[in-house]
């Protein structure tokens, strides 16, 4: 799988994007999804054009800096029960909940809402985590090793929060990926 996506990643790197919905019915025959992808709600980071796919073949379940909640989970956990076997979790550079995340640590910012000062606070352990470990990042080098991290904490808390989805990877049912897409370049990094 993880070599699918990078081949669909080339070809979004070469312009080559599938456009008609008839090619999901051709790469899919038993119309299922072939991956789950759990990624943030930017506009920029639509799995679909950065993978090069069509409709039908991705289950896609995206908020604001991919924060995994309950309601995250429950929608994987259906996708994975209707016979899906891969999940891939995509952060991106320019992240806009990561930057005001980091920002509203290291100083202050106006609070849109409640919601989103919550939202916020949610990834500052990951944030305060990657500043601990690593002092001197700073800029666009610190907000790319957030992202990172925050990719591998949705990993982690998908795993910590479903059982049912520890099974499925513990009995090789399942395969959860992980990646960072460049927003500058279009390229996919996987992280592991
Ligand atoms: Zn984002």
């Amino acid at each position: 799988m993880k070599k699918f996506l990078s081949e669909g990643n080339q070809k979004f790197l070469e312009n080559r994007l599938p456009n008609h919905p008839k090619l999901a019915q051709a790469q899919t025959p038993s119309n299922l999804p072939i991956c789950v992808v759990v990624g943030c709600a930017d506009s920029r980071t639509c799995a679909e054009h950065i993978f090069s796919q069509s409709l039908g073949n991705f289950f896609s379940v995206r908020n604001a800096g991919h924060y995994v909640t309950d309601e995250v989970i429950a929608s994987i956990e259906y996708a994975i029960s209707q016979g899906i076997k891969n999940i891939m979790i995509y952060g991106h550079t320019q992240c806009g909940a990561i930057t005001a995340a980091v920002q509203s640590i290291q100083s202050s910012i106006e609070p849109i809402s409640q919601s989103v000062t919550n939202l916020l606070s949610k990834f500052e352990p990951t944030i305060r985590h990657v500043m601990e470990k690593n002092p001197k990042l700073q800029g666009e080098a610190l907000l790319r090793a957030c992202v990172e991290e925050n990719v591998r904490k949705a990993k982690n808390d998908i795993l910590e929060m479903s059982s049912y989805l520890r099974d499925k990877c513990k009995n090789n049912e399942l395969k959860i990926m992980t990646g960072l897409y460049e927003v500058e370049t279009g390229v996919v990094h996987f992280i592991d």
